[in-house]
């Protein structure tokens, strides 16, 4: 059975009280199933504010979920206001997403800005997970995980297949030589399955289905139990 990586982005949802809400909701579940997460990387990308409350209570419940963080600046510490910095997150978080859709889309950041982002939060030992939208786009070759993300299929309800997913990152990976790619676009519990049994698929990055702790629990749930 693959290593299968789960990285729910919460986006800019949730307060830190309903956020501690979901991390008390998932725990119960999580000892109460005695679910296996072993060889299993679970993930969830949250507000830069919810780092720090949310990681004491991670510790505190022992739950293997790790955290991560949206975006990172392509900037060092300094004059840069607004921004925040790798080395800020890298005292709360072990993970950063780069180069999601709507962070192109909405803040205009481009490859060369994303390629310094990058290349700040390697700097600082963070893990990456670099989305892409299709098979043409640059991926630096640092980064730890792609995500195949269409940009059709993002929060409207509309999957790629995963055959074709399956045979995009198939592409993506022997172009970049990145080793581990997963899918997102409307991921669910109800079709993880599908996506977890391609032989290139390594797992998937769910937003609207990370958001409700009980389907989230089932999403893992599903996806462990059906890849190969
Ligand atoms: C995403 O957040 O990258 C995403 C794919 O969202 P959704 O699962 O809601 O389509």
């Amino acid at each position: 059975m693959k290593d299968i990586t789960i990285a729910g982005n919460w986006k800019s949802n949730k307060t830190v009280g309903e956020a501690k809400t979901w991390f008390g909701d998932f725990s119960r579940m999580y000892e109460e199933k005695k679910l296996d997460l072993r060889g299993s990387t679970i993930l969830i990308f949250v507000p830069y504010t919810h780092l720090y409350p949310l990681r004491e209570q991670i510790e505190s419940l022992h739950i293997p979920i790790s955290l991560g963080a949206q975006s990172v600046s392509p900037y060092p510490d300094g004059a840069y206001t607004g921004q925040i910095s790798a080395r800020m997150i890298k005292e709360m978080a072990d993970w950063v997403i780069i180069g999601h859709s709507e962070r192109r889309k909405y803040f205009h950041e481009t490859d060369e800005d994303l390629k310094r982002s990058v290349e700040k939060a390697k700097e600082e030992g963070l893990s990456v997970i670099y989305c892409v939208s299709d098979a043409h786009m640059p991926v630096p070759h640092t980064v730890d995980v792609v995500a195949y993300e269409p940009l059709w299929a993002i929060g409207t309800g509309k999957t790629d297949t995963p055959e074709n997913a399956d045979s995009v990152i198939a592409k993506i990976m022997q172009v970049s030589g990145i080793g581990k790619a997963i899918y997102g676009g409307s991921v669910t519990d109800a079709n993880v399955a599908s996506f977890v049994a391609q032989p290139s698929i390594d797992g998937v990055l769910p937003g609207g289905a990370s958001l409700d702790a009980s389907t989230f629990f089932s999403l893992i749930f599903n996806s462990i139990t059906s890849s190969v």
